[in-house]
């Protein structure tokens, strides 16, 4: 079982992933924690470099971030999968439609190529969505006082496209999306997002 979480800064990803697993460990679960970028040692640095080095051009900004999944997907995700591991990924291929494509108006078809070359294909079997409003979102972010990364400083129009386009993406699947609004209790997310899960997991 392939579970992605998507959605903007601050939308609350990291703490909703730890919750699942917590709860599908409970279960007796075999669960991996991952992520992108950045996952693997090679994805460190490549996370490094597209977040904090000098801004790469969009098309460069694009082929990292794809060879950062495809690194992440080929030594962590697939082998998992193929033990009958839980992976739960904090964001995928969606980011990537969405930053990428939207945010940076590079045509998605052609990062919706790229990301399937990158990954051969594997898509997941479900994918949460907390959608949030970006002046929400880049508040928490900026209220926690963590250094901020680059895109955190983009245009809220920026932001706006990356939203929407997330949102459009669940729209066109509605079968292998949660859609939840991001500002409710996390408690309560994590509650539907279990039950979603264990569904799932029992089918
Ligand atoms: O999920 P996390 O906040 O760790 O993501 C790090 C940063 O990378 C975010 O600012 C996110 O917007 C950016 N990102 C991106 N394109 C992707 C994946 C992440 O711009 N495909």
């Amino acid at each position: 079982l392939f579970v992605v979480f998507e959605g903007g800064e601050g939308a609350g990803k990291s703490t909703q992933v730890k919750a699942l697993a917590e709860a599908l460990r409970g279960h007796g679960r075999a669960v991996v924690v991952t992520r992108e970028p950045g996952a693997t040692d090679i994805g460190a640095e490549i996370r490094n470099l597209v977040l904090h080095g000098s801004p790469p051009s969009p098309r460069a900004e694009a082929l990292l971030y794809a060879a950062d999944r495809a690194h992440h997907v080929a030594t962590v995700v697939r082998p998992a999968l193929g033990r009958g591991e839980v992976v739960i990924s904090d964001r995928y291929v969606d980011s990537s439609l969405a930053y990428q494509g939207a945010g940076r108006t590079l045509p998605v078809e052609e990062i919706s190529w790229l990301s399937s070359w990158a990954t051969g294909g594997l898509k997941p079997d479900l994918v949460v969505l907390l959608d949030v409003d970006p002046s929400v979102g880049l508040g928490r972010v900026s209220g926690r006082g963590e250094g901020t990364d680059r895109l955190e400083s983009e245009a809220t129009a920026f932001h706006e496209r990356v939203r929407y386009a997330f949102l459009d993406l669940a729209a066109a699947d509605p079968r292998r999306y949660l859609v939840l609004d991001a500002s409710r209790a996390p408690d309560e997310l994590s509650g539907e997002i279990m039950e979603r899960v264990l569904g799932m997991a029992q089918e």
